[in-house]
């Protein structure tokens, strides 16, 4: 009743990031010959497992990942940083972090949660190329009762709008990283959190989950699916999820494990936390970030945008089960789903601080509808 009310009265936006999910393909099966996670094997510079020294170049004491990827995508050169540097203080549960110890009492012992947080940021210093667990940690990452099947922390960051502002704030709920082996989808949140924070002029609210599928991303292979083979963006619970689901999955997409949408809706933790936000943070938007297609993807009202950094509009199908389908269709929020155009390598700068500038004027156009329409409904 009260979510009925809210849709009636607001136009919620939600910026899904990596909306592969919801791919039609034209005629080619993406699934098998073109997935993300084939699609980034071949040209990973980010998963440090499987990277080797590249001659010549050097990583930059500070905040050198992204500058690296970036000019690495810049030249189309793979870029390894090398997995010692992240995997210093493999073997414990408490690395010496002192960032995130400063408000702490020596003699306080870090809560779980606390302790789990720095263990993410170990492991994703260790996987990601573009974000090292300095990056991680600086970011000061927060968690509620969000924990992965393998008890990860779903991590969040929440931002307010700065400076004062009398006028209700537009809400924005940020996904980084639903299918793990997408990395540029989360590496992206970590830079555009890098703006967030020195951003005066932030008109909105944000929650930004830039790794929404630790486990996928975690595995010492990263996969797409999470800890149990589930795809998460077929696991929402759409109207159409206990008719179709199970049954696109069988006919249209042969079984392939990568797509499987679970046993029933909404089984999976890592969606219920995320159903959770949507339903208590009512998000006026929500971008949700994918790779390698490189395009642009949008469901729901009113208004798509045409074009983010170079990233064009390509409308794709809806999938039973997707992020899309359920808060795009079925919730009436509009979803935007970018496509990155490869998994494993990053955007460049520019493109990057470009698509940022496209998706914040296009927030700015889609929250002040919103606020119309609320005011319009209440008067
Ligand atoms: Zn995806």
């Amino acid at each position: 009743m009260r979510l009925c009310m809210w849709l009636g009265l607001s136009l919620p936006i939600v910026l899904i990031i990596g909306g592969c999910a919801a791919f039609t393909p034209p005629r080619v099966d993406l699934e098998s010959a073109g997935s993300s996670s084939d699609a980034a094997e071949p040209e990973i510079d980010i998963d440090k497992d499987s990277r080797q020294p590249l001659p010549g170049i050097v990583r930059a004491p500070e905040h050198s990942a992204a500058k690296t990827v970036a000019d690495a995508a810049d030249s189309s050169v793979a870029v390894e940083t090398g997995p010692s540097q992240a995997t210093a203080s493999a073997g414990t549960d408490t690395p010496s972090q002192p960032a995130v110890e400063k408000d702490v009492p020596e003699d306080a012992p870090p809560t779980v949660a606390e302790k789990a947080l720095r263990e993410l940021c170990k492991q994703i210093g260790a996987k990601l190329g573009s974000v090292s667990e300095q990056d991680c940690i600086a970011q000061d990452l927060t968690m509620t009762d969000g924990w992965s099947v393998q008890g990860r922390p779903i991590a969040f960051k929440s931002y307010s709008v700065s400076g004062d502002q009398t006028q209700q704030p537009g809400r924005v709920l940020l996904i980084g990283g639903i299918h793990g082996d997408e990395y540029s989808s989360v590496s992206i949140c970590f830079r555009w959190m890098e703006f967030l924070d020195q951003d005066p002029t932030n008109a909105f609210e944000w929650i930004v989950v830039p790794a929404a599928n630790p486990d996928g991303l975690l595995q010492k292979k990263s996969q797409r699916q999470n800890a149990r083979g589930v795809d998460l963006n077929r696991n929402f619970p759409t109207g159409d999820w206990n008719r179709l689901a199970l049954a696109q999955w069988r006919s249209r997409s042969k079984e392939n494990p990568r797509r499987y949408p679970g046993a029933y809706a909404a089984s999976e933790p890592e969606v219920l936390w995320l159903l959770q936000q949507i339903r208590e943070f009512q998000p006026d938007v929500v971008i949700a970030i994918h790779a390698p297609y490189d395009l642009l993807d949008y469901d729901g009202p009113p208004t798509a945008p045409q074009r983010v950094g170079t990233l064009g509009l390509y409308r794709l199908g809806v999938f039973p089960g997707s992020l899309g389908g359920y808060a795009g269709i079925d919730l009436g929020i509009p979803v935007v789903t970018i496509e990155l155009p490869h998994a494993g390598i990053m955007p460049s700068k520019n493109e990057i601080h470009s698509m940022w500038l496209d998706l914040i004027a296009w927030v700015h156009d889609q929250v002040a509808a919103s606020v119309t329409d609320r005011v319009t409904a209440a008067g």
